[in-house]
């Protein structure tokens, strides 16, 4: 609880604008993009500088206030749901590009900036960010940073992990810390940087950030290939990367997906087809000519029934923004709806769609997949409705055994969506017992007394994608 002296200390430090603890406020803030989750905060405040951040953290951990820091709010693990109450911290105003350095290929930036506005200020200047979240017209670099952000270009580009070259953080002490920086190689002693890219706010608070830059390739193409059923997709993926060939983009979306997107987007597509695999190449001329041949050649031969290239980038922007638009077509079917981020090797890929499907039918659920095929990186969907419990059940009943089938075949609990409290309970499955204690105590290091994210990464009850809803 946040006594009247506390406020008043508080509110010394950012003012009464920046401090905002009225219900309609706190209501805001009480739920993010993941469904089923909701708590209210104490209050919300949104600094505008690295040392606010630390005199608030530091009054925070004198009084046992739970800290939630929240960039846009679009994660899908409950991350910034204040389970235990708290101050929500509201990164929003740390949204400048600090440089673009064209010498080291590094822009350096607060983490409120949002990541297509990063995109954009870089490309103007013939350089390139990769990781591509679909949410990235909304999402921040810190958000980004704190999840480990994948996207569309994951499979030849990496993800933001790849990309974090240096941190400035903040310590519930109050302490202010740097690591990394513009150095390619910058490890000295344990490699903090790698540390903080997906603590999900656990550990401290990122205040700005260094990130690696590419040059922009000269040109893309997409090419977009429909097959009759499942495993003629997934093994068109398999041959194209046992080919040598990486492309920027493998997509794909089953027909559940095609078809419930084709209405939201009327392209046309045609929907007597199983599946679809939307695949962007991209660097010189010549290398997109050679590779997009290559690849549908490879289409062809694996059984696709239709193998189409767009004429132009326009058209085959269209193509990935109704890819982009999966999540919110879905949404549109009933009053809820449940994404989830189960990844395998990519030799697995039409195994895990076969099981998705057979779990769906096993409860009765309607399912959608689509994902990041190229990287074994699904999105298995649930409809559903958040007020018929027993409905409910049957759909965390469902995720678990797509948990378990996924760590089965070697892959894990979440590609890039993180932890927070929608897998919590599944982190042991991931990490075992040992790694889960490890992790445990590195937390303890960082935040002795446990401000930070409260109730998120690591389970506190036996009980299974609990719903908190209050
Ligand atoms: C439509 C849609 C599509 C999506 N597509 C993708 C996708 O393709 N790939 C993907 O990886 N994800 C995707 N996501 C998930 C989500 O967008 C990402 O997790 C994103 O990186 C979160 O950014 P954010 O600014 O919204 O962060 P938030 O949701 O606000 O926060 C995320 C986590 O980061 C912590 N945090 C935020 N800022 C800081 C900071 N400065 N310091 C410390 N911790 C901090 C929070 O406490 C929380 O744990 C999608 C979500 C939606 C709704």
């Amino acid at each position: 609880m946040i006594t009247q002296e506390l406020k008043d200390q508080l509110v010394s430090i950012v003012g009464t604008r920046f401090y905002l603890d009225s219900n309609n406020e706190r209501y805001a803030y009480s739920y993010d993009a993941t469904p089923l989750y909701q708590s209210m905060p104490d209050a919300v405040i949104v600094p505008g500088t690295t040392e606010e951040v630390a005199q608030i953290l530091k009054l925070a951990n004198e009084y046992r206030i739970p800290i939630i820091p929240r960039g846009s709010g679009t994660n899908l693990a409950g991350g910034t749901v204040p389970v235990e109450g708290g101050i929500v911290l509201h990164l929003s105003r740390f949204n400048q590009i600090y440089e673009i350095d064209r010498e080291n290929f590094t822009a350096t930036l607060g983490p409120g900036v949002v990541t297509s506005e990063l995109h954009q200020a870089v490309e103007a200047q013939g350089l390139f960010y990769p990781p591509d979240p679909g949410s990235m017209h909304i999402s921040t670099m810190g958000g980004n940073m704190a999840q480990c952000a994948g996207g569309m270009r994951g499979l030849k580009y990496g993800v933001t992990k790849d990309y974090i070259m240096g941190l400035e953080y903040v310590l519930p002490s109050g302490e202010i810390l740097r690591c990394g920086g513009k150095n390619v190689k910058d490890v000295a002693g344990y490699d903090m940087t790698r540390l903080m890219v997906g603590s999900e706010g656990t550990l401290g608070i990122i205040t700005e950030m260094t990130v690696k830059l590419l040059p922009l390739p000269e040109t893309k193409r997409t090419l977009i290939a429909y097959y009759s059923n499942l495993l003629d997709a997934a093994r068109t993926v398999e041959k194209t990367i046992t080919s040598k060939i990486i492309p920027a983009t493998m997509e794909f979306m089953d027909q559940a997906t095609m078809r419930v997107v084709d209405d939201f987007v009327k392209l046309g597509l045609p929907l007597e087809m199983k599946s679809m695999l939307l695949i962007e190449q991209d660097g010189t001329e010549q290398e997109v000519d050679r590779d997009i041949e290559q690849i549908a050649e490879i289409a062809r031969a694996q059984g696709a029934k239709i193998v189409e290239v767009a004429q132009t980038p326009q058209e085959g922007e269209r193509l990935m923004v109704a890819r982009r638009s999966a999540l919110a077509a879905l949404s549109r079917l009933r009053p809820t709806t449940i994404l989830e981020d189960a990844t395998v090797p990519r030799s697995k890929l039409a195994e895990i769609v076969e099981e998705i499907e057979r779990i769906a039918d096993k409860y009765q659920l309607q399912m959608c997949t689509f994902g990041h095929a190229g990287d074994g990186n699904l999105h298995p969907t649930c409809m559903t409705d958040e007020r018929d419990t027993e409905e409910i059940k049957r759909v965390e009943q469902a995720f678990e055994e797509i948990f378990l089938a996924a760590i089965r075949m070697g892959g894990t609990i979440t590609g890039e969506h993180g932890v927070g409290m929608a897998k919590m309970d599944y982190l042991g499955l991931k990490v075992g017992e040992a790694g889960l204690d490890l992790m445990k105590r590195l937390k303890a290091a960082f935040d002795p007394n446990g401000i930070m994210n409260p109730g998120k990464m690591f389970a506190n009850s036996d009980r299974r994608r609990v719903v908190v809803k209050q």
